[in-house]
């Protein structure tokens, strides 16, 4: 049964995480915004105390010393996290991703290598390598021609694989420990049936992190363009088990960056209530202008549809019922919901709307960057419309 209501635990978890996020992040937030050095000012207290608390190693299984929280406990947490500053949060989330991801798809060896190294290393973070200079959608859709897909390539020798291309765009890979690393094993075919991934420690020689990319919003969620020259990784370091887009790695993936998504805009709502009750125009707060009023009313609708959705979707993930049409379908509706909520909020703000000094101008440079995070927008809309067609036709109408 769908169940809307929080247990004790994931409340007691929303208190600490939200006490965490007003003292630890909410002081640093704009700082790091404005940085001009993005490495230096890099947050690694905040990251420290992060950990000290479990918020960086939550997805790790019991077996391996955490507490494998489910999805919608991921929600509850990242809806207080992100709301002070989405990029803060979305470097811990990052690692929660890619714990998951190993826990479920490495062996035991290299889970015994790996996440015991991440659960006792506050600094350890981790991060997933795909896309490339010359892959992005290709490798998400993907289109299917063996001139396409990821081009860095694996060559096996002996008991080694050897590395060798670049990757860009890469989210903490400037600061992480370990990537999760796609590659091309065999280029006379397709990019899904050539390509295999690798376990990759960054202090692996040959590995460099050649510059960290500037964008206009999230500023301290770091992404780098990274070379590979001759990286030796010894087989044992191939992950053996593709999880695949639209598995449970995929459903982890869509349900923490709408998460993040929803935060935002919630974060901006509030704010936009907030600056309509106090601003005063025509004798009264603008709140009372019916054409303001309107506005807030449809940015909490939008909100409230995006949110219960993701709830849905968490649900679905925890159950084993990911449906990957809702996945993807649920990652457009939220980031999308997220920038009109941020844009209309932006409106009610007038020209302070885009003012430095005041927060609404970085919440809508943030929502625009969510527009083309774990695909783009018009991707993840293909892979519905082909995933609806294929059911329809299997099935003669859609019943899910
Ligand atoms: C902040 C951020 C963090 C990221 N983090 C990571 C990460 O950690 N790991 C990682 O591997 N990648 C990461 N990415 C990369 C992200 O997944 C890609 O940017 C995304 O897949 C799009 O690829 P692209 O930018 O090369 O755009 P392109 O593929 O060049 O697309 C350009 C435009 O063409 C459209 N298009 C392309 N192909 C088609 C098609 N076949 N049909 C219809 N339209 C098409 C796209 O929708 C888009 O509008 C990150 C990106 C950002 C912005």
């Amino acid at each position: 049964m769908l169940d809307f209501d929080l247990t004790e635990e994931q409340k007691a978890l929303q208190k600490m995480a939200r006490d965490f996020a007003e003292k630890e992040i909410r002081p640093i937030a704009e700082k790091l915004d404005k940085s001009q050095n993005l490495l230096q000012d890099f947050p690694w207290e905040m990251i420290k105390k992060a950990d000290a608390l479990g918020l960086r190693t939550i997805a790790l299984p019991e077996e391996y010393g955490g507490p494998g929280y489910d999805l919608r406990t991921w929600v509850v947490l990242i809806d207080e996290l992100s709301y002070p500053d989405v990029a803060c949060a979305k470097i811990l989330t990052q690692c929660w991703k890619g714990a998951r991801r190993l826990a479920e798809q490495g062996t035991k060896a290299q889970k015994d290598r790996y996440l015991t190294a991440f659960r006792d290393d506050p600094t350890y973070l981790l991060g997933g390598a795909r896309t490339e200079p010359g892959s992005g959608s290709d490798n998400q859709l993907p289109y299917e021609a063996p001139n396409a897909g990821v081009m860095l390539t694996a060559q096996r020798q002996g008991d080694h694989y050897v590395l060798n291309g670049r990757k860009h765009f890469i989210s903490n890979s400037p600061v992480a420990k370990m990537l999760v690393v796609t590659a091309r094993v065999d280029k006379t075919v397709g990019g899904v049936a050539g390509s295999r991934s690798f376990i990759v420690p960054t202090d692996t020689p040959g590995f460099k992190v050649a510059s960290v990319h500037d964008k206009t919003g999230f500023r301290m969620y770091l992404q780098g363009e990274l070379d590979f020259d001759n990286v030796k990784v010894p087989v044992e370091n191939l992950l053996e088990k593709e999880g695949g887009r639209g598995g449970a790695e995929g459903v982890a993936s869509k349900v923490e960056l709408a998460a993040h998504a929803m935060t935002l805009a919630r974060a901006a709502l509030d704010a936009a209530i907030k600056y309509a009750n106090e601003r005063i125009q025509g004798g009264q707060a603008i709140i009372h202008h019916q054409a303001v009023a309107m506005d807030i009313a449809e940015m909490y609708q939008v909100l409230h549809a995006g949110r219960t959705l993701l709830w849905r979707l968490a649900w679905a993930g925890d159950t084993g019922q990911a449906d990957p049409a809702l996945m993807h379908s649920t990652k457009v509706f939220c980031t999308e919901a997220a920038l009109k909520i941020c844009l209309t909020a932006m409106e009610i703000f007038g020209g302070s709307g885009v003012m430095r000094e005041l927060p609404m101008q970085k919440y809508v440079r943030d929502a625009m960057v969510f527009q083309h995070m774990d695909g783009t927008q018009q991707i993840n809309r293909i892979k519905v419309g082909r995933i609806l067609a294929t059911r329809f036709n299997q099935e003669g109408r859609l019943s899910r």
